[in-house]
């Protein structure tokens, strides 16, 4: 039954258009996520090249990556996020002091700049690697206006030694970040004349906006992304990147919820990104809703207390 839908464009029974894109974690994954009818990836987590190893693959280890999943998506978006680890995401050579709120800590975009030779090194093999496909960059965890400056100056240099060197790579890659720490959610209006587009991280960013540990089963069902103060969150960072003409999508476990869908859809994001083996249902329980009693359904949901 829902193989019918591998091929079809995701779209509501009124013809409402939302991309339905796929999470992965290695290169190898990405021919059964297309496969198995994504229309992009939506989240490429690259910490699967960083961790147990001794050091950091090349620029050229991950080159070869990323020109994998941009061939096998051809001209379809792929979505790379940089190297989100520390946290609860350990790696040994980089000898990260031991925290006491790992999830509050030394994290992702927060260490670049301490190791910004790594960093480095990903958004040159990036910027090569754009010149084969849609590739599309993305920041995990940025708080502050002051990191996305940044990362874009950074890129922008690997891009002029790219071009100093004769080679190829796309002047327009997109640069987004992350919506997964709610202080961004408050900055939308400057960042949204800096950036590309907005993915929302709704694991880190439900963890974050209620106070509870993602992976702590003790308050698990403090952990609730029906609560309808995250749905206004969610409504309001929807609705402000909408209005300065940007695209945001939704990478985070509550995309692949089928109970959640209703309400994403009446959020009006563009874009969906979800495990691999739930593609198809999304885009078969996408094709039986109507994007305008899902925007109603929203509506409501927002004036509930619970
Ligand atoms: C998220 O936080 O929602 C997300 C998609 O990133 P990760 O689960 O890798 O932290
Ligand atoms: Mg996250």
């Amino acid at each position: 039954r829902l193989r019918r839908f591998v091929e079809r464009p995701a779209a509501t029974a009124d013809g409402r258009r939302i991309e339905v894109a796929a999470n992965i974690s290695t290169a190898d994954e990405a021919e059964a996520a297309l496969r198995a009818g994504a229309e992009g990836i939506g989240l490429f987590r690259t910490e699967m090249l960083f961790v147990d190893r001794g050091e950091p693959p090349s620029e050229d280890e991950q080159f070869e990556q990323y020109r994998r999943v941009l061939g096998e998506a051809g001209d379809r978006p792929v979505i790379i996020r940089t190297l989100d680890v520390g946290g609860d995401k350990p790696i040994r050579y980089l000898h990260l002091p031991r925290e006491d709120n790992p999830f509050l800590g030394y994290r992702a975009v927060r260490f670049y700049p301490e190791f910004e030779a790594i960093f480095r090194t990903q958004i040159a093999a990036l910027v090569r690697a754009s010149a084969f496909g849609r590739l599309k960059v993305m920041i995990p965890m940025v708080s502050q206006a002051d990191e996305v400056r940044w990362i874009r100056q950074v890129i922008a240099e690997e891009q002029a030694r790219c071009a100093q060197a004769g080679i190829a790579f796309d002047t327009s890659m997109q640069v987004g970040v992350m919506v997964e720490v709610p202080s961004l959610a408050f900055l939308l209006d400057h960042l949204c004349r800096e950036l590309d587009f907005f993915s929302i991280g709704t694991n880190d960013l439900l963890q974050y906006f209620s106070a509870v540990d993602r992976a702590n089963p003790k308050v698990a069902p403090l952990y609730d992304p029906m609560n309808p103060a995250f749905l206004r969150f969610l409504k309001k960072i929807v609705d402000e990147v909408h209005a300065e003409h940007r695209w945001v999508g939704l990478c985070g476990e509550m995309g692949g919820q089928p109970n959640s869908l209703p309400l994403l859809v009446g959020l009006g994001l563009d874009e969906i990104s979800v495990a691999s083996p739930v593609i198809a249902a999304t885009k078969a329980e996408l094709a039986s809703l109507s994007a305008s009693a899902c925007a109603d359904l929203l509506d409501e949901a927002l004036t509930c207390s619970t």
